[in-house]
């Protein structure tokens, strides 16, 4: 399994607008960080995590010629606004995309983007063609096991993902004991974390580690990211077996 981290930083994206610190003037492209989503293919299945903003710009950057599912971990702008172009998708792969997500996903998503899903076909067919639908529970396509896992964002629930020894959570302030024992025996996790100080709806880098210990995956990649963390200043500060993540990075997974 081969993930590609295609965005990392926070729902501002680093630089932040008008800011002047350290981390949003660096020339380390590791500190450039557009809004998160990933990429992963197994078993030669193309599954993309979340549609934000930068969608279109990651997809030219990492070369993505295929995409055969789409998991939203949440509504939020940050991770859906870039839902319109999988529309290039369709028109590549000549067929309908299936997109799934928590059943208070799905009805958002049907809101936002009422013109995609009213089933009234565009003169010149300018909209995606997708097939969403609200899973609970494992959902099981093309032979390949994806497991959501629920976590509590603020006000709403929002969802990571687990496929084999790989998991997906970012956007919470809450992990279930019932979702950490859905993440036993990993040798990936990529996990939000915000910044030092603490955040209502994310977690920040002290909650982070202690829920590491928790959960003891193999290798955590940190994710949504904020101007707070310099790469490379945090980097050298993190305990064994954490990183920071950044835009392109590559991460292979053993298959079970
Ligand atoms: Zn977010
Ligand atoms: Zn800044
Ligand atoms: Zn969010």
């Amino acid at each position: 399994m081969l993930v590609t981290l295609l965005g990392t930083g926070t729902s501002h994206g680093v630089p932040v607008l008008g800011c002047n610190c350290k981390t949003c003037c660096s020339t380390d492209r590791r500190n450039h960080r557009n809004r998160c989503s990933a990429y992963i293919t197994v078993n030669n299945v193309h599954i993309l995590i979340d549609t934000p903003p930068e969608f279109r710009l990651q997809a030219l950057k990492n070369k993505l010629k295929q995409i055969d599912l789409v998991l939203l971990t949440h509504q939020h702008s940050d991770h859906v606004c870039g839902f319109d172009d999988l529309r290039r998708f369709n028109e590549l792969q000549q067929g309908i995309i299936p997109v799934y997500g928590s059943p208070e996903t799905v009805i958002y998503m049907q809101n936002m983007f009422a013109y995609i899903f009213n089933g009234i076909e565009e003169p010149g067919g300018g909209k995606p063609h997708l097939h969403l639908e609200s899973i609970t529970d494992k959902l099981t396509f093309k032979e390949i096991d994806i497991l959501p896992i629920p976590l509590v964002h603020g006000n709403i629930q929002v969802y990571g993902y687990r496929i084999g020894k790989f998991a997906y959570v970012t956007d919470f302030n809450l992990m279930p004991e019932s979702s950490i024992d859905l993440l036993k025996d990993l040798d990936v996790l990529v996990l939000g974390v915000l910044r030092f100080r603490p955040h209502p709806t994310h977690l920040n880098l002290e909650q982070g580690l202690d829920l590491i210990q928790k959960i003891k995956p193999q290798q955590t990649w940190l994710t949504h990211i904020s101007h707070d963390f310099n790469h490379e200043e945090l980097e050298t500060s993190l305990p064994e077996g954490v990183r920071i993540g950044y835009d392109g990075l590559r991460i292979e997974v053993r298959e079970q």
